[in-house]
């Protein structure tokens, strides 16, 4: 059997706890590799070398930060199918999906690439009679990212690119269900020229995540993942004294008016909810529908669900793979039950569906007639499930998006520009598509939701990535300036 080991000081370590985790294959259902999950020790271990390397990487200077960067980015996006097929083996996604996945990390790391302009600090020249004043910012020592499994590649890069080309160094904790990206990207580092030690690998659990959390002698911490452990890492990490974000799950609301272009939002709405098979924090899982809207919706979406493929993520032609675990596919088949037995219409049950014999596959399904009190409503189901709930005006929609508490991604599906305009200032969430159902954002703005989705002040990646890992100090000087030299003891003020 396989083995994945750890990556500590540039090169492969072999795990020392006893303790490993199963890797599946879950197109197969079969276990395909064990991971080693790292005890507090060999967490520490990981640190003392990212520590160790951290002064020099900081004194490093942004010529040759910004050359290894660009040469990670070559390699990244030369091996862009290879990693893809990777992440693909160990998530389900599709190929073409995890091709996705890796350009949209690629873009952090090409924002990173341009690290010199985003440190610019700022001056002042002539505060008072010959005094200047400039702000800089500096790396923080050590960081470390814990990583879901949804996006092995472009989560880690959301962190990682940044939090490096600043002039710190990194320790990844990605998911132990798909470690294997963030082994790769290691080893790819250490290609490109990267010192040992300024990006490593400690697979493992919580108790890993908990040794990350609780060392001295790192600085911040960034987590996306599930709601309760955001929460949980955001506590423990604050407590410890330590900078963290920590982004939460979400239940993403598409609004659709009647003036909207029913197919275009159809389209858009079958790619949102099953893409991935709605394992993606910026899945849509409501469709709230604006009056005579419903009923056209839920034809249009019933009408394409037959045509998505299903299927293992390396054919081809497949368009949605299966869910990441046995486990979690009869999760969501009982949500699916019990919305029904709560009174929603499975328009389309995905446990009907023509499904691979093997695997943790589950089809597509759409609910309709769900209301705000169903469980299927409340609760992040993270599977191919939509549920349609029917609204009679853009006000009751408004209420019930804003009384939700996730506050990650929502989308808005209209003609009328003033209504846009109304729910883009109005609405209580991060990330807001008009037209655009998963309104990711490119790398140079940030990625944050609102209310349970997110702990923390700064959001990821972008501009309030660069604040998040560094920090401000600010400098007055004044230059020896022997006509104007005198003793004074009051208090320095300008003039
Ligand atoms: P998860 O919370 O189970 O795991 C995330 C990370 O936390 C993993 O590295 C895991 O090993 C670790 N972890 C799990 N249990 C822990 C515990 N008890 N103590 C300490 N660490 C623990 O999430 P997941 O199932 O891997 O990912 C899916 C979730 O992530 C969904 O809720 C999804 O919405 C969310 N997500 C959010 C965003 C975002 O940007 N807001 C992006 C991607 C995924």
């Amino acid at each position: 059997m396989r083995r994945i080991q750890h990556f500590i000081n540039g090169q492969h370590k072999e795990g020392t706890s006893g303790r490993s985790s199963d890797v599946y294959d879950p197109a197969t259902g079969k276990v395909q590799a064990q991971v080693d999950l790292a005890s507090v020790a060999e967490v520490h271990e990981a640190v003392a070398s990212a520590n160790k390397a951290a002064v020099e990487w900081a004194e490093s200077s942004l010529t040759q930060r910004t050359q290894i960067m660009f040469r990670f980015r070559e390699l990244l996006a030369a091996r862009t199918d290879e990693l893809a097929r990777v992440i693909s083996s160990e998530h389900g996604k599709v190929v073409s999906d995890a091709a996705g996945e890796v350009a949209r990390g690629l873009e952090n790391v090409e924002f990173a690439c341009g690290i010199a302009h985003h440190l610019k600090g700022e001056i002042n020249e002539q505060v008072s009679a010959g005094i200047e004043v400039y702000s800089l910012r500096q790396p923080l020592g050590v960081v470390a990212g814990i990583t879901p499994f949804n996006f092995p590649a472009m989560v880690p890069a959301w962190m990682f690119a940044t939090a490096i080309a600043c002039g710190n160094t990194f320790i990844c904790k990605p998911s132990e269900r798909d470690p294997s990206a963030s082994m790769l990207i290691a080893e790819w580092f250490i290609e490109a020229g990267l010192p040992p030690g300024v990006f490593s690998v400690v697979n493992g659990d919580k108790e890993a995540v908990d040794a990350l959390i609780d060392h001295e002698d790192i600085a911040a911490i960034s987590f996306v993942g599930s709601t309760p452990i955001a929460s949980y890492v955001y506590e423990r990490a604050t407590s410890a004294g330590k900078r963290v974000q920590a982004l939460g799950g979400a239940k993403n609301h598409m609004l659709v008016l009647p003036d909207a272009d029913i197919e275009m939002a159809a389209d858009a709405a079958v790619s949102a909810a099953y893409g991935s098979a709605g394992e993606r924090c910026m899945a849509v899982s409501a469709l709230v529908a604006v009056g005579s809207a419903a009923d056209q919706l839920v034809e249009a979406i019933s009408k394409r669900i037959p045509d998505v493929k299903i299927g293992v993520g390396t054919e081809p032609d497949a368009e949605m793979g299966p869910l990441i675990t046995g486990e979690h596919r009869d999760r969501v088949a009982g949500y699916v039950e019990r919305a029904q037995q709560a009174g929603a219409v499975a328009v389309v049950d995905g446990s009907t569906a023509d499904l691979p014999a093997d695997g943790f596959f589950y089809g597509p399904t759409l609910l309709d007639k769900v209301t705000a009190d169903m469980e299927c409503y409340q609760d992040e189901i993270f599977g191919p499930v939509l549920s349609v709930v029917r609204v009679e005006t853009f006000r009751e929609a408004m209420d019930l998006i804003n009384s939700n508490p996730f506050g990650n991604g929502t989308a808005i599906f209209t003609r009328d520009g003033g209504v846009a305009r109304q729910f883009q200032h109005e609405v209580q969430v991060g990330m807001v598509g008009i037209n655009v159902p998963i309104p990711v954002p490119v790398a140079y703005h940030s990625f944050g939701g609102w209310k349970a989705s997110l702990f923390g002040d700064t959001h990821m990646y972008g501009p309030e990535g660069v604040r998040f890992y560094t920090r401000a100090k600010a400098v007055t000087a004044r230059w020896p300036d022997p006509a104007s030299s005198q003793i004074d003891l009051g208090f320095p003020q300008n003039s």
